[in-house]
């Protein structure tokens, strides 16, 4: 059975603990909300996912349905078994954080992903020990350009009601941000004003997809 959901209101950050075996769905109820995700080990937060570590083990620049995600020491902590969504997502730009705002000329504090992530585990009681900038990007659109090296920054691309799901590999905490940015335009608002977005954590009722061992060179 799922558990009621849990919003995330606009510009705020919310966080779950997960036993391996359970998943999180992340629902992007107006469709139009970028969500960024964290996850440790629930009994070392000094390991977290790595999106270095995840790339190097899937060998893709954004995570395909049952990609699984790798913490700093390389240990499966989540794999993506579901994603209703066009599949867009993002690895590669840093959360946003107030030293980011300052230099898109904001004057004042504004919210931001970094914050929303320590607010978010401060509520479950857990400090975080480091800071952490590289987030799993849910629902960001930043497509590689043709020539190779150049990035866009885009509005997300899904619609009301997607979601994907993410199964826990390990005992985990897992933070997700409904990401504040207003400035650049990432959201698909008309508006681009960031919205809310539920979590769900679910104990069966998913995909039961293996784990992707790491890419290895052929032989
Ligand atoms: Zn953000």
């Amino acid at each position: 059975m799922p558990t009621p959901r849990i919003l995330v209101p606009a510009s705020h950050g919310k966080a779950v603990r997960l036993t391996a075996g359970q998943a999180v769905r992340v629902i992007n109820t107006h469709g139009t909300q970028v969500v960024d995700c964290w996850a440790w080990n629930a009994y070392d937060l000094t390991e977290h996912m790595s999106m270095e570590t995840t790339r190097t083990w899937t060998q893709h620049l954004n995570p395909k349905l049952g990609d699984t995600f790798v913490t700093t020491i390389r240990q499966p902590i989540l794999t993506l078994v579901e994603d209703t969504s066009p599949g867009v997502h993002d690895t590669v730009i840093a959360a946003c954080c107030r030293h980011r705002y300052t230099l898109l000329g904001v004057k004042s504090y504004h919210r931001n992903c970094r914050d929303n992530m320590f607010e978010a585990m401060q509520e479950l009681g857990v400090t975080v020990p480091a800071p952490i900038l590289g987030s799993f990007n849910i629902f960001m659109n930043i497509p590689v350009q043709p020539d190779g090296i150049s990035l866009d920054t885009r509005p997300t691309v899904t619609r009301p009601g997607d979601y994907i799901t993410l199964r826990a590999e390990m005992d985990c905490y897992v933070a997700c941000s409904a990401c504040p940015q207003d400035i650049v335009k990432i959201q698909n608002a008309g508006d681009n004003q960031p919205r809310d977005v539920e979590l769900e954590i679910l104990d069966s009722g998913f995909p039961d997809l293996k784990i992707q061992g790491p890419w290895v060179p052929a032989a």
